[in-house]
């Protein structure tokens, strides 16, 4: 038997629902694909409101080495109490792990609500650099000594005038990082044999942040001439990438009404958030929603969501984003086979009209189950299919 270690943070809120649902679906997934010569061994870790309640400390040390030697870690959303000391636990976790690529794909299973009328034509990722733009928290609160001074020295040196009741942020994004982000995804792309990668960006009013965001990524994808085009028209070669660039406002018009015309979105941090919740809308919500961080040495996985903390114990929240998650974790450890019964168990699942309460408000005569129900039912999927 081979036993595979796998660091899990089950979150807060309704993180031990989900976790709870999924458990049994990681387990069942890696028993079947590999007939019962691999098996998990969970390495249970704290981290946010739990890690504080028990250890005092929101992101306890033992979590943060445990991780670090596995390189791999699933976990639950997590809630930074006001006062912690940490503007976020999920953003310093980017930062200290150096995840500088969130991948979040958005993909299409049949059976889902969609507001679309063509839902099948959703299938791309967004990328998001993730260690970068406003998300390094560097801001000022409205009247402080720092803001006051910050404003005195845009005035008194830069030649700005700004209202002296203003907060102040700064959104800084460099060369170096846009292009390591840009690398990476631009290997994805050739490793699994992508059509496109479309960069979204408010360089039109930004010009010097989101702006030089995408020039800086046309700088990188000029160094693959083998792999990449920049015309549609250019039919030299149909297995090259299309490289191209669309302005971050209109590009939440585009994924409704041309979803197919998109494949790999390299985003800045923010306008990345923001899209892909809006693009979950598009295939059933936040509760189908997976996401992966990933770094050079560690690559954490998540729910695209938060805790939900209104729905926290009461066994009626989506699983499926965990689940979904835990598929793309398998992926990146090489466990293909167990990741696609996840998936095929899910959508089977979805189709058999067996979905909780925030896809059956969705569908008509559907009776939503419970989240631990949901979980059961594709265990039961897991257990009749084969592997690919
Ligand atoms: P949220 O927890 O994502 O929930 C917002 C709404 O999305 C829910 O009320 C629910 O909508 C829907 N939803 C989310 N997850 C769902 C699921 N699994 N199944 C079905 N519906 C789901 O966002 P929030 O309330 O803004 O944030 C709550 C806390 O989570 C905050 O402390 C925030 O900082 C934290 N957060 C953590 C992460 C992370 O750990 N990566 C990410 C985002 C936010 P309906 O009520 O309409 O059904």
């Amino acid at each position: 038997m081979e036993y595979i270690h796998i660091p899990y943070i089950e979150g807060d809120g309704s993180g031990d629902d989900i976790w709870n649902a999924s458990k049994g679906v990681f387990e069942e997934a890696v028993r079947k694909a590999y007939k019962g010569e691999k098996s998990i061994k969970w390495i249970h870790l704290l981290a946010g409101q739990k890690a504080l309640n028990k250890e005092g400390k929101l992101l306890p040390d033992e979590t943060l080495e445990t991780v670090k030697k596995h390189r791999v870690a699933i976990k639950g959303p997590l809630t930074t109490p006001v006062g912690g000391g940490f503007r976020s636990v999920n953003v310093y976790l980017r930062q200290v792990f150096d995840l500088y690529v969130s991948m979040r794909p958005v993909r299409y299973f049949h059976g889902l609500p969609s507001p679309l009328k063509m839902p099948e034509k959703v299938d791309f990722i967004i990328f998001r650099e993730n260690t970068e733009d406003l998300y390094k928290g560097i801001e000022w609160e409205a009247g402080t000594e720092e803001a006051l001074s910050f404003i005195g020295f845009l005035k008194d040196k830069m030649g700005v005038a700004i209202s002296e009741d203003s907060g102040v942020g700064v959104k800084p994004i460099s060369k170096g990082r846009t292009a390591r982000f840009t690398r990476w995804v631009i290997d994805y792309a050739i490793k699994n044999k992508r059509k496109a990668i479309t960069v979204v960006h408010k360089g039109n009013i930004m010009k010097y942040t989101e702006g030089a965001f995408m020039k800086w990524a046309y700088d990188v994808a000029k160094g693959y001439p083998e792999h990449i085009i920049f015309d549609k028209s250019d039919t030299e070669d149909e297995t090259k990438i299309l490289f191209n660039d669309r302005i971050a406002d209109n590009m939440f018009m585009q994924v409704i009404l041309r979803p197919e015309d998109y494949d790999l979105l390299l985003c800045p941090n923010l306008n990345g958030d923001y899209l892909s919740d809006a693009c979950a809308a598009l295939i059933g919500g936040l509760g189908v929603a997976p996401g992966a961080n990933i770094g050079d040495d560690v690559a954490i996985f998540e729910p695209t969501h938060g805790s939900a903390p209104k729905y926290a114990g009461k066994d009626v929240i989506n699983p499926v984003s965990f689940m979904l998650s835990g598929a793309m974790m398998f992926r990146h450890m090489g466990l293909f086979d167990a990741s696609s019964l996840i998936e095929n168990a899910i959508e089977e699942t979805v189709q058999d009209k067996i979905v909780t309460y925030d896809l059956a408000r969705h569908l008509e005569g559907v009776i939503p189950v419970r989240c631990s129900v949901f979980g059961e039912e594709v265990v039961k999927r897991i257990e009749k299919n084969m592997p690919n």
